[in-house]
């Protein structure tokens, strides 16, 4: 048995988990989910540290799981199709905001693309689990905070891109209001009728947004929890 101590995200990791791993990767792949630079990212994040024990044997089937208090971990395919909208064509964001933590998995994701990654959770739990597990693995570059995402981080911003893994059924505008000239922003956007994806891109002259995919996210909620 060695460890390979140049790579953290080695540690606790079998060859069971890294082949499985790959496969997913394969599969997303070959259906066409997510660009290149996505795929390998999510190639060197160890998804099964991002769920509970119990649930591990199917970290690496692409679909989105319970991380308790309610909350889940996405599917592999959302992760990949959103991060890939968010980085959009050319140079990807310096700095990402996403707004819901949840597991930590999509956070470390992007900090495996861009130079920052500020990261909020507005259930205590989860957020505690969220931030030790991302610097037990190593991932030096995401600040998480225990805050209400829905009014955004306001000292941290502007940022370069703003990723909401929560659905709303209005976007807050006070995520527009942290959003950089030539950023954009991913959230799912929707009320009873159901979600899709909302890209929007802030330009000089003003907000472009697109409606893409029906998708399914838990609801973005007001407030801290106690
Ligand atoms: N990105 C996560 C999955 C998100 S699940 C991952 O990779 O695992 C959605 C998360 O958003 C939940 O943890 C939920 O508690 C959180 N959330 C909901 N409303 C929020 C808000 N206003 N501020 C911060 N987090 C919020």
């Amino acid at each position: 048995m060695s460890t390979d101590v140049r790579h953290p995200h080695a540690l606790g990791l079998g060859m069971t988990s890294e082949r499985s791993r790959h496969r997913l990767i394969e599969r997303l792949r070959g259906i066409g989910a997510g660009d290149e630079r996505v795929l390998q990212a999510m190639a060197r994040v160890p998804r099964h540290q991002f769920v509970d024990e119990a649930m591990a044997s199917r970290s690496y089937d692409d679909t989105a799981l319970p991380i308790g208090y309610g909350q889940t971990i996405s599917q592999p395919f959302v992760v990949a199709h959103m991060t890939t909208l968010l980085l959009g064509e050319g140079e990807p964001p310096a700095t990402v905001l996403e707004i819901g933590t949840g597991s930590g998995y999509q956070a470390a994701v992007l900090a495996e693309l861009v130079r920052t990654v500020y990261t909020v959770e507005r259930i205590p739990a989860l957020y505690r689990r969220a931030r030790t597990r991302l610097l037990e693995i190593g991932y030096r570059n995401v600040r998480v905070r225990l805050a209400d995402g829905t009014i955004g981080l306001p000292d941290y911003g502007p940022f370069d891109a703003i990723l909401v893994t929560a659905g709303a059924e209005t976007l807050p505008e006070a995520l527009l209001e942290q959003l950089r000239e030539g950023g954009r922003l991913v959230a799912p956007v929707g009320g009873r009728e159901g979600q899709r994806l909302v890209v929007i891109d802030r330009h000089a002259d003003g907000l472009d947004r697109q409606e893409l995919d029906p998708v399914s996210f838990v609801p973005l909620l007001p407030g801290v929890e106690e």
